[in-house]
């Protein structure tokens, strides 16, 4: 699967990573759009520091697919996910924060405020300019 990578300096690439698979609780999204928004554009125009923290988000060490606000089709579900909760088929956006889940922020759908730290996709783990 090929993505979009910010380089910095408003250089970007389009890179061969390992195609997507599902740990048990995630789903495999599909992707049919994924925007571009202000955050994007900082990551695009500055220069790639790795690792380095920027309004409140760490860069990722090494370069990962940018983009966080898709949108798709669930293609693939791990072993724990629900049908009640996900299904192949089903037309989803996705939230671009990943926290631990079972802290209090988590709970209430504040995954950002996560206790442990949150993932923010697009910028420390994989976003959604790929397929
Ligand atoms: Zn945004
Ligand atoms: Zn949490």
């Amino acid at each position: 699967m090929k993505g979009v990578v910010f380089l910095g300096e408003r250089k970007l690439a389009l890179q061969e990573f390992p195609d997507p698979t599902p740990g048990p609780d995630d789903v495999i999204l599909e992707i049919k759009a994924s925007g571009m928004c202000g955050t994007d554009l900082k990551a695009y125009r500055e220069p790639f520091v790795p690792g380095v923290v920027r309004g409140g988000i760490k860069r990722s060490e090494t370069p990962v697919i940018a983009g966080h606000e898709p949108c798709g089709v669930v293609v693939e579900v791990g072993a724990n996910v629900s049908e009640r909760r996900a299904r192949v088929g089903q037309r989803v956006m996705d939230h671009h924060y990943q926290g631990c889940g079972v802290c209090r922020h988590c709970e209430t759908g504040w995954r950002q405020m996560c206790v442990d730290g949150a993932i923010v996709f697009g910028s420390v783990d994989h976003g959604a300019h790929a397929p």
